[in-house]
């Protein structure tokens, strides 16, 4: 049997970080992926001949740290990337247009007394995303941890909070779990823009504008890092991140398996208490290892890896709790050229569907009761206009997250159903880009069940377990296992169902081996 330091599960990007930081410290890493491809949610994969996507398809926050310590530039990553456009798209053309980076960032479509308020709010947040970009990096302390580091953390928020001033520390303080929509109709007029700007708080989550938990924190969240909140496509694609983190990872000496499911995370037990010693592979093969890191979402890694006989029975009931239930479905067309969309030259940008909030809310209404709704809400990318090699010369991709759509359907996800929501969605499309239906080659949707199928997720949740409150920071995954060690010694977490979540980030798979390497 062979023996290793670390065995990381599943090759997406953050356990390609996580094992590069460890295998560049001495280590000897072997990277396990269930699927052919490597990138997880991040894999670009072909949908149709000659046409291909990957599941996320822009980068907003990707960690600008973690970009320099594994010099992906180098590796052939394009950072800092050039942010593109969101359009809140008008059927008639009147779309309200974001452009440029942070407090930078300009708008047009809307009056200029909201122009004005865009530019306050901007820098209220920027004020709080500074407050919490440091803490998106930190191992969280344990509940009820009194050691010196985690009163520390706690000082550093406190001081930080302090440091804003008595009327922003107020604001922040009422505003973190602020609804979206208070939040938006505090500042502006134009539904248009409320709905575009609420989106990123909201997309992924099992939340929608009148909800009250996490959507700020989550907005903040996303604005963090280099583009402030802007989103990207790398000039080689989704693929070059992907490409970069494993070249990274293969230079720095990391073994990477693809092809090699984990059937099994392998424990021994004593007197003194439970031990992982490696993993067993589907195949029956057996792999040592002094220590295991997961980066598999963490229902998948303790119920069905580790066994709910080698957890203490509060604990599995706490992550039989987690709520993961995906509510994001992904669209993918292969289209014959490029799409028109009434009233923008190129669709080169993040084109937001949704007129205004009470329209998010609605479709997020028919999913809490597990239907799907007849207004679907989602983004829009053209992602083969800034990464040509998706789709052959002339043709184009499109690529879209629609919300919101229950991992549970009632009656079931059916070829039926499947077609009927992909039908809806189309049609929706259809409103902005009257002519779109003639183009299309090909079609793909995958609902949050499929994202389970394909991507080995459970529930096919975007961040591996909702981010909101009783989920993030020191209760992510859940308060026993928010350091990334486990109650199982020598079993660690990497992946997004960590702190400080998902997103193409790379914070838990940071975070991770420098706690491993503590
Ligand atoms: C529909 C959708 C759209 C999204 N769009 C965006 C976007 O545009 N931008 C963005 O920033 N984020 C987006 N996200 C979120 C982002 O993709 C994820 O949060 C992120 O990719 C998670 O990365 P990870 O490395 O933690 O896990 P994953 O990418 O899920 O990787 C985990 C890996 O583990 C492997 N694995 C699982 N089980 C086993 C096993 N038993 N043995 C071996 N390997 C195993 C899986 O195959 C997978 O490769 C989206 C998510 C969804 C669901």
């Amino acid at each position: 049997m062979q023996h290793y330091d670390t065995i990381i599960i599943g090759a997406g990007h953050n356990g390609l970080i996580c094992a590069t930081y460890l295998a560049k410290k001495g280590q000897r890493v072997l990277l396990l992926e269930a699927s052919e491809t490597l990138g997880g949610l991040a894999a670009t994969r072909e949908f149709h001949p000659g046409f291909k996507a990957a599941v996320a398809h822009t980068v907003s926050h990707f960690s600008a740290k973690v970009a320099r310590d594994l010099n992906l530039t180098a590796h052939g990553f394009d950072s800092p990337m050039v942010p593109m456009p969101t359009v809140g798209l008008n059927a008639a053309g009147e779309h309200v247009v974001l452009t440029g980076i942070g407090v930078d960032a300009e708008i047009i479509g809307v009056s200029a007394e909201d122009a004005a308020s865009y530019r306050q709010y901007r820098q209220l947040l920027q004020r709080f995303v500074e407050l919490l970009e440091p803490f998106w990096l930190k191992t969280m302390p344990r509940v009820g941890d009194t050691r010196w580091s985690s009163l520390l953390t706690f000082a550093q928020l406190g001081l930080k909070m302090r440091l804003l001033g008595k009327q922003d520390m107020g604001e922040f303080m009422r505003l973190a779990m602020l609804p979206a929509r208070d939040l938006m109709d505090e500042n502006f007029d134009s539904e248009l823009l409320k709905a575009v700007l609420s989106w990123d708080g909201l997309i992924g989550s099992k939340m929608a504008p009148r909800s009250p938990n996490a959507s700020v924190l989550t907005l903040l969240y996303r604005m963090s890092g280099e583009l402030g909140g802007a989103h990207a496509i790398p000039s080689g694609g989704i693929e070059s991140l992907v490409q970069a983190l494993y070249s990274a990872a293969t230079a720095s000496g990391v073994e990477v398996k693809i092809g090699a499911r984990v059937g099994r995370i392998l424990i021994q037990g004593n007197s003194d208490g439970l031990k992982t010693t490696g993993v067993e592979l589907a195949d029956g093969e057996q792999i040592n290892a002094a220590r295991v890191v997961s980066s598999t979402d963490p229902q998948r890694t303790f119920l069905e890896l580790v066994g709910v006989e080698n957890l203490e029975i509060e604990f599995t009931n706490r992550i039989r709790r987690l709520r993961c239930d995906g509510y994001v479905a992904k669209l993918h067309l292969a289209l014959d050229g490029l799409p028109n969309f009434t009233g923008l030259a190129k669709p080169d940008g993040r084109m937001i569907i949704a007129v205004d909030m009470d329209a998010i809310e609605f479709a997020f209404d028919d999913a809490k009761y597990g239907g799907y709704s007849q207004q679907p809400v989602m983004e829009i990318v053209v992602p083969s206009l800034r990464h040509e090699s998706l789709a052959p010369e002339g043709k184009h991709v499109l690529s879209a997250h629609v919300m919101y759509v229950p991992y549970k359907l009632k009656g079931g996800w059916t070829e039926d159903a499947r077609a009927a929501l992909c039908q809806r969605v189309i049609d929706t499309v259809a409103v902005y880009a009257p002519q779109i239906k003639a183009q299309i080659l090909h079609s793909e949707l995958l609902t949050p069940q499929d994202l389970e199928q394909t991507h080995q997720v459970t529930g096919g949740h975007w961040h591996h377990g909702e981010l909101s409150v009783d989920q993030m920071l020191m209760m992510r995954p859940t308060y026993e296992a928010a350091q990334y060690s486990t109650p199982i010694p020598g079993l660690y977490l990497c992946g997004a169902g960590s702190h400080p979540g998902g997103g193409l980030m790379g914070g838990p798979g940071h975070n991770a081996a420098r706690k491993i390497l503590e």
